[in-house]
Parts: C-alpha cells; structure tokens; sequence
C-alpha cells in the first residue's frame, strides 16, 4: 500500500510511522509517501489524521503501477524526452561494445548524420565467457565521453558491476543495468540514489512480476526516473538467441507507468531478423527501440551476428521514419 501523508506531516513523526508498518519513506517532490508491503490493505487508525490518500496495491508493483500514477513517467536526458504526453520513440543505437577510437567516431558519425541524439555502447561487458572481449572498461569510458563533447550526444552505457557502478553513473546520461545484473542490489541501489535515468533490461529468465520489482528497487530508493526494456526471454526455442516477449510488453504497457523500450537485437540475436521485428516493435506504441549496429560487424568483438552493418542501419531507420508517420509518432 501507498501512504501519502499531509502535507505538514513533521518528517520525525513520518519516520516513526514508517518505522511502525515497516514501510520505506521516500519523499516524491513535496510529497511523503509511506510503502508498506502490498498485503496491507488498509492504513491504521491511529494514523488518519495524518492521511491524505491511500492506494490499496494488488502486488508489490506498486510505484510502478498505473494504479499509483495514471500517466507514464516523462523521463528526460539531454535534449531528448520520452513517456509523459509525448509521442516520442528513441532510437538507441550504436555498437554493442566500444572496440576503440576509430569504431566509436565512425558509429557516432554515422547517428549525427541521420540526427539521432543517442549513442549506445557498453565498456563493461557482462560476458557468458571470461575468455571473451571484456569491454575496454574506463578507457572506453573517457572514449564515449570524448564522443559527447565533440559531437552533442548522449550516451548510454551499462553497469556490470559494484566496481565500477560509480563511474557509470557519471559518465553516462542514461545508466543501462543489463539483463544478467537485473537483479544486482548493489547495482540497483547504487542506481537509485542517482536522478540519472535508468534502462533496466529484463533478465532472460524472470517473470514480469519480478522485472518491475526491481525496477522498484530504483524508484523505492529515490531515482523516478525508470525506463524498462524488454530483450527477450529464454524459451525452449533455439532457432533464435531468445524469445522477444511482447505479450510482456503489452502488460508493462497496460499496467505500469514506466516508458518501455524494446531489443530486437539482443531477442533474436541475428542481424536478418532485426528490421522486421524493429517495425512490428514500433507499431506497438513503445517509447523505444535499441538497434545494435557497427561499422564492420564480421569483426566485432561482441554480439557480431546481431549487428547491422551502417548500410542497413540506415534504410531500417528510414523505414522506421516512415512507420512513425502513420503512427503519429516522433522517431527521437
Ligand atoms: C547489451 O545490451 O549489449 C547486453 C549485454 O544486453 P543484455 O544485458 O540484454 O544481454
Ligand atoms: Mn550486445
């Protein structure tokens, strides 16, 4: 349940209620909301002097619910906004890992050609194999950051773990928290004291239920600014890399406030198939889409079958430009 107290409520006296339903306080703007667990459905009486509403929850997705917010989240990096009353789709796209100087500057120059405001690439790379391409870490970092500065973009890279959390956090305008660290507390927690906006992916192997609670975790701690991103689910299948899950995605459309974002990429794992499913994830009325895409994928040193070559980067977003019309939607 969500207690929003009055407005005057004394933070002490909120403090010792939270403490009482062992419920966590997070102050939201001006307002001081008590969560309790979802299995309290009503708020005790001694307490209605300092209540102005409650929301009764059906489950521990509660911050998260269109029955809390009843508008989708605006969530804002740079110059680009999603969510909110907005029509805009952002294209993320870019390599799957930063390889070096020349790879980063020919997909960063590739965006700004097509006037695509958001450059994605991983440093730290969460891999299946210690004896894979591990990411070039910091260097790969300060190599995005110089990407930025010369040419206006935003960037989004992931977190894989405690040991770097921080620096993620300040190098990047949008913090990725990759499938496999979807349920890294220290991640996770780390993510929700920043106001930085967050794309939580869905692990591969975890119930919708479970994806949004972490996504609680962020908005709980004090971080409003969640973004979901569905990337496909492991199933019996093993004609494709996994399953991309839009049956989940209606449900986190229809039942949550947060924006979603779909990858086709990572869900079928091979490039042939990602500009059919990128359309038909378009035409579900997302708030995203992130396309992996590299200058010379026969050599990339990660996720080398999924990427697009820069060619047909380009005719997919053109297409893409194309369908949002009929949409009514803004490709950002
Ligand atoms: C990635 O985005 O490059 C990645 C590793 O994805 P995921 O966490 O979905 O596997
Ligand atoms: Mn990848």
């Amino acid at each position: 349940m969500i207690i929003e107290l009055k407005k005057g409520t004394a933070p002490a006296k909120a403090e010792l209620m939270g403490k009482a339903l062992e419920a966590i306080l997070l102050q939201e703007g001006d307002k001081q909301l008590l969560i309790t667990p979802s299995a309290l459905k009503t708020a005790p009486e001694a307490y209605a002097s300092d209540i102005e509403k409650v929301y009764p929850m059906d489950s521990d997705i509660q911050l998260a619910s269109l029955q809390y917010k009843k508008e989708k989240r605006e969530i804002r990096w740079g110059r680009s906004v999603i969510g909110g009353s907005h029509r805009n789709a952002a294209v993320i796209a870019g390599p799957c890992s930063v390889e070096s100087k020349e790879q980063i500057r020919k997909s960063a120059e590739m965006l700004v050609e097509l006037g695509i405001g958001t450059l994605r690439a991983g440093c730290f790379k969460p891999r299946t194999s210690p004896y894979s391409f591990q990411g070039m870490g910091l260097e790969g970092l300060k190599l995005l950051a110089k990407m930025r500065d010369e040419y206006g973009l935003n960037i989004i890279t992931e977190v894989r773990d405690s040991t770097h959390v921080q620096a993620v956090i300040e190098y990047a305008d949008i913090i990725q928290i990759g499938a496999k660290a979807m349920y890294d507390h220290g991640i996770l927690r780390a993510c929700a004291k920043t106001q930085k906006p967050v794309l939580l992916k869905r692990g591969f192997g975890t119930t919708l239920q479970e994806f949004v609670q972490s996504a609680e975790f962020i908005l709980s701690g004090g971080n409003p600014n969640v973004i979901l991103c569905e990337r496909g689910i492991r199933t019996f299948e093993t004609k494709t890399r996994f399953t991309l899950d839009l049956c989940g995605a209606a449900y986190l459309k229809h039942f949550t406030n947060l924006p979603v974002i779909l990858d086709p990429s990572h869900a079928i794992g091979y490039a042939y198939g990602v500009p059919d499913l990128s359309r038909a994830c378009l035409a579900m009325g997302v708030e995203g889409l992130l396309i992996e895409t590299h200058p010379n994928p026969k050599v990339a040193k990660s996720d080398a079958s999924q990427q697009l070559d820069h060619p047909a980067f380009t005719q997919l977003f053109g297409e893409l430009k194309s369908l949002a019309g009929a949409l009514h939607l803004n490709i950002i």
